[in-house]
């Protein structure tokens, strides 16, 4: 039995590169929708928010002199090209997946209806949340907590390239340990980067839990839905 009966998985842009510099990395794509499919075997709900760094950033067009905002919709159109990636590749793979977008591009993918979201996943749907939260300066972190709230999801799950929060950088400390549960004050106090902090204080007030663990590991989205010791928990 699952450990949860819906989740909303953050996956970033840059999952999808794989070892490539920029874009999107077919067989990373291909791997990465069979983890959710095994997922929604499990009869776990899964609804996915997914970013846009591996095409554009707000803050690299910023950093060039762009109007930041104008940026920020650019990086949000990146996330609708992934999210179409996403779901076109879980069709490919046998899924039913329903891309819905928070800025209306109605040629391309639905609007985001909230009740239409819970609609489709209670039919077992996987529902992408494309374009962020529609709205300029925020991340798509945030838009991962804010959906995840909005949705009913009893996780947030964060997928990154470390299995976990830590007690310091791995790759520069190698005593540092793996935290298999913390709470949300005990990481605010130790410093401990999880989300952004728009994102981390939404779950915080709406007491919804984050699971950060490591996209790459394979088997560990099952693990996690499983309930079981991996990655890092941030309770209430
Ligand atoms: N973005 C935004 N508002 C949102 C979500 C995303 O403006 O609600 C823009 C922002 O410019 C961001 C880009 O979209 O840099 C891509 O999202 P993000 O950086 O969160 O993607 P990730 O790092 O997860 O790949």
């Amino acid at each position: 039995m699952p450990a949860y009966k819906r989740i909303l998985l953050k996956l970033s842009g840059e999952a999808l590169m794989g070892d490539d510099a920029y874009g999107i990395n077919r067989a990373t794509i291909v791997r990465m929708v069979r983890e959710v499919q095994e997922v929604t075997k499990l009869g776990c709900e899964v609804a996915v928010v997914i970013g846009g760094g591996n095409i554009f950033r707000g803050v690299a067009g910023g950093s060039v002199g762009m109007d930041r905002a104008t940026a920020d919709y650019m990086g949000m159109l990146a996330t609708v090209m992934n999210s179409l990636a996403l779901a076109d590749t879980m069709r490919q793979e046998g899924m039913t997946a329903r891309v819905m977008s928070a800025i209306a591009i109605d040629q391309v993918v639905e609007p985001y209806v909230r009740p239409k979201a819970l609609q489709y996943l209670e039919e077992g749907k996987v529902v992408v949340f494309a374009a962020g939260t529609g709205n300029p300066f925020f991340t798509t972190d945030t838009a991962a907590a804010l959906r995840g709230a909005e949705i009913g999801a009893e996780v947030v799950l964060k997928a990154t390239k470390v299995d976990g929060v830590y007690t310091a950088d791995p790759k520069k400390d190698p005593t540092a340990t793996r935290y298999s549960k913390i709470s949300f004050d005990e990481a605010i106090s130790r410093n401990l980067q999880v989300l952004d902090a728009t994102a981390f204080a939404l779950c915080r007030d709406q007491k919804l839990p984050i699971k950060v663990f490591s996209i790459f590991k394979e088997g560990a989205l099952k693990r996690v839905v499983m309930g079981e010791d991996e990655g890092t928990l941030v309770h209430v």
